[in-house]
């Protein structure tokens, strides 16, 4: 095995990008990576992550960038193969596409004017904004022909003010050809790729129509980190067939995958949806988290976590005009706060219950 190189990518954690050569079983080159967390001589006594008390991406991207970057939604007009009738027809039973598109997309303009469109806007929101990526959210965007991806993120990155790509997909759609590709990109651009996880727990999966496992995005999350890609996944808290345990048990198997950061949501019924639909039935097969066991699971979760992992997101927040349920309503800027506030009460931290695992998962 030849060590190529050893990124620290903060002061706890070592990523080491290796390659093997095995000519004598005719196998070729495989490469890969593993990050490495170094234990500390002394376990902190107090959270390294200061009063937020988790590692949050925000602050990370300040650092990194030397300010604020912010992400403009742009409408590709892509599918799902859980839509289009190749892998299913009806999609994930909680997903309804409309409820996290901001409103002032119009999948008829450009993938530039959109860009225009969504900067004009974002600029007067976010004046102090130090570089914009384009980002690719609804549906799967890693979905299609090679030639026409390449397409969509070229026209995004040739946009002046566009700094890079957010690329939210399926775990079954990333194709090494694909992979590779990004891998090209995130040499000379900022990209960010997305993984939709949602679960780690293959019944929960199956409960909420994924059409794909939890394995099938460990497979996904290796090969991209393997190219040096950063991988955010997304992970929903209270799908239907999740116990505490199994949410808990989530947050350790992700902690031994070598992703860069995490986008944690709370289950909501959004109009539209199959959820919905069997929700109105019977609302007892749909149990959802009431307001202080959401803030205490997500505070048991990030609990945890490896402290290495970025924190995205702590949570999610449609809009009240396609939320059927829970009745509560926190606000993602009060969610945060609230969720710091917990940890605070119980002295802890992000990675306070981590225990390294060596272990395959
Ligand atoms: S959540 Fe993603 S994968 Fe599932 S149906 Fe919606 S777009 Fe497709």
């Amino acid at each position: 095995m030849q060590v190529r190189e050893a990124i620290a990518q903060d002061a706890g954690t070592l990523a080491i990008l290796f390659s093997v050569s095995n000519q004598d079983a005719a196998v070729g080159h495989t490469a890969g990576r593993y990050t490495l967390t170094l234990a500390p001589m002394n376990p902190p006594t107090s959270s390294p992550f200061g009063e937020r008390r988790y590692r949050a991406w925000n602050e990370h991207v300040k650092t990194r960038y030397g300010g604020r970057v912010q992400k403009v939604s742009v409408l590709a007009g892509f599918t799902c193969p859980n839509r289009d009738g190749s892998l299913g027809k009806g999609g994930c039973t909680f997903c309804n596409n409309a409820s996290f598109t901001p409103g002032y997309l119009d999948q008829r303009q450009t993938i530039t004017q959109q860009l225009d469109a969504g900067l004009d806007f974002l600029r007067r929101r976010y004046p102090g904004t130090q570089r914009y990526m384009a980002y690719f959210q609804s549906y799967s965007n890693t979905y299609g022909e090679l030639e026409r991806l390449r397409a969509c993120y070229a026209e995004a990155l040739a946009h002046p003010d566009v700094s890079g790509l957010a690329i939210g997909t399926r775990p079954d759609c990333l194709p090494d050809a694909v992979l590779d590709y990004l891998a090209e990109l995130a040499s000379n651009h900022i990209i960010e790729l997305e993984i939709g996880v949602e679960s780690c727990n293959d019944a929960a999966l199956a409960r909420v129509n994924r059409g794909h496992t939890f394995a099938t995005s460990v497979d996904a999350i290796e090969r991209a980190a393997a190219r040096g890609l950063e991988v955010t996944a997304h992970l929903m808290l209270g799908l239907p067939g999740e116990s505490v345990d199994s949410m808990l048990d989530g947050a350790r198997l992700l902690s031994k995958l070598p992703i860069h950061a995490l986008k944690l949501h709370q289950l909501q019924i959004v109009r539209g949806t199959l959820l919905a639909r069997d929700w109105q039935r019977d609302p007892d097969t749909v149990p959802l988290l009431g307001e202080e066991a959401c803030i205490n699971l997500l505070a048991d979760v990030i609990e945890r976590l490896s402290p290495r992992i970025l924190l995205q997101r702590v949570g999610s927040e449609v809009p009240p005009s396609q939320k059927l349920a829970p009745e509560w309503n926190v606000r993602l800027s009060e969610l945060a706060p609230r969720i710091s506030a917990e940890l605070a009460r119980r002295g802890s931290w992000q990675g306070y219950h981590y225990v390294q695992d060596v272990s395959k998962q």
